[in-house]
């Protein structure tokens, strides 16, 4: 039980003492005597508990202090007291670290600080996963030592931080990380690291799609413009024979741009659509045989045998729009890719519980090399060939999009010389087989 300090008392207890040394002194007629001895052994006591006092702070595991009494049990209460206060303190320091450095780890870029001599103070995990940094063997080595890119070493002793820089992350050339550093407290450095090849492929991607699409737009308006500068108003005895060619030529180069166009709306109509596939039930057989009508009267010049094999049962949760979008351009392209009289299957079957779509065909095939790039937007095998055919170079695209939005993937199995297939399943869940659709 603590008891407060009292100077009183404690004087109290000191003149009771001396004064039963000095009755003691007048008892044995040793009155000198007496207070010398009183006093020797009250330093005694005190010399014995600086004795104790030292031990207990220097030399003993022990948290509690020894017991004792008098002004010196206050003493050792006060350091005690002391002692646990800085103890719960730098306990709450320690977490008060330990939830910074927590936060710092959940942090979703590379941190490291860097102090005033360019060393590495600190780094998160992700730092050590982006820059390759190892930790604690790291720690006290020059940033600049550890990260060599020129253009991060000229940023880093340039000193002005006010922009970003972007450059290849030294552990995957095929990342680009974007470096910033902001200086403070007494010229420390945080340095963050933040991954943007994502948002570095989006902006190439937009630059060559405008690109492309500008490019794609002025062949056709090239052609017209020659026509149209051609055209005198005031002569109009044109030869029949070149009025017959410029009609064609210039009705061919505005269909040319106007499918263009629409190609690019349904492209972008799929990819902002927030339409659910999961909602409606799209009868594929009969949109299958719409196509099959169109198809029949596209085949008029090449006179292809195109074979339908439909199970008119099957069915699948989607988007009509997309899905017939997706159809027509595989079954549209093996018409327009296969030389004459080439031989068209178009499937619609079910295949481990899964509908499945097909287009074979027994035409040129596509060399292995270019199948990976096919659903790029605007490659082409052929350009030439390809623009006489009137394909934008968007049809295999728009496929891709409208099976990701369902769900599915373009197969194309292809061999030069011999033809190609291009088939997509969809999954257990969207397959519909016409009894349980009717129920
Ligand atoms: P396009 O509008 O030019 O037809 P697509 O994206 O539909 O563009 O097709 C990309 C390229 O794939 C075509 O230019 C063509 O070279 C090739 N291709 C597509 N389907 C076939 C096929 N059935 N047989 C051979 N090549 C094909």
């Amino acid at each position: 039980m603590y008891n407060p300090f009292s100077w009183l008392k404690t004087l109290g207890r000191l003149a009771l003492y001396f004064a039963v040394v000095c009755a003691l002194g007048q008892y044995f007629d040793l009155m000198m005597e007496a207070i010398t001895v009183g006093a020797l052994l009250l330093l005694l006591i005190h010399y014995w508990n600086l004795y104790r006092l030292n031990r207990w702070l220097w030399h003993s595991k022990k948290m509690t202090p020894p017991k004792t009494r008098g002004v010196w049990e206050h003493i050792y209460e006060g350091i005690y007291y002391l002692q646990r206060r800085n103890r719960n303190k730098r306990k709450e320091l320690g977490n008060l670290v330990k939830r910074f450095r927590e936060g710092a780890e959940a942090l979703p870029d590379a941190a490291v600080v860097v102090d005033a001599n360019a060393c590495i103070a600190w780094c998160n995990r992700l730092a050590r996963i982006e820059l390759g940094l190892s930790w604690p063997d790291d720690a006290g080595r020059r940033v600049d030592n550890l990260i060599r890119h020129p253009q991060f070493i000229e940023f880093f002793h340039q000193g002005k931080f006010n922009h970003p820089i972007e450059i290849t992350s030294p552990t995957n050339i095929e990342k680009i990380l974007e470096y910033r550093i902001m200086p403070y407290g007494d010229k420390h450095l945080l340095l963050v690291a933040r991954d943007v090849t994502r948002v570095t492929q989006l902006e190439e991607m937009r630059k060559d799609f405008v690109a492309n699409v500008s490019h794609e737009l002025r062949t056709p308006l090239t052609v017209l413009n020659g026509y149209l500068e051609m055209f005198n108003a005031d002569e109009a005895d044109y030869p029949k024979a070149f009025m017959h060619k410029a009609f064609a030529e210039m009705t061919a180069q505005s269909r040319r741009m106007q499918n263009l166009i629409e190609q690019l709306l349904i492209l972008s109509r799929i990819e902002a659509s927030a339409e659910r596939v999961y909602e409606k039930i799209v009868d594929v057989p009969q949109m299958l045989s719409a196509i099959d009508s169109e198809a029949a009267a596209l085949n008029r010049e090449k006179s292809h045998g195109i074979r339908f094999q439909v199970d008119k049962n099957l069915q699948v949760f989607g988007i009509e729009t997309e899905l017939r979008s997706a159809f027509s351009n595989l079954i549209f392209n093996a018409i327009h890719y296969t030389p004459a009289k080439g031989n068209i299957l178009v499937g619609w079957h079910l295949v481990d519980k899964r509908a499945e779509f097909f287009v074979q065909d027994d035409g040129e095939g596509i060399a292995e090399k270019h199948l990976a790039r096919l659903t790029e937007r605007f490659y082409r095998v052929d350009k030439a060939r390809s623009r006489k055919t009137g394909g934008s170079g968007l049809g295999l695209a728009i496929v891709k999009h409208v099976l990701t939005h369902h769900n599915s993937k373009l197969e194309i199995a292809s061999e030069v010389g011999k033809g190609s297939r291009f088939s997509f399943r969809f999954s257990n869940e969207l397959t519909v087989v016409k009894s349980d659709a009717t129920a």
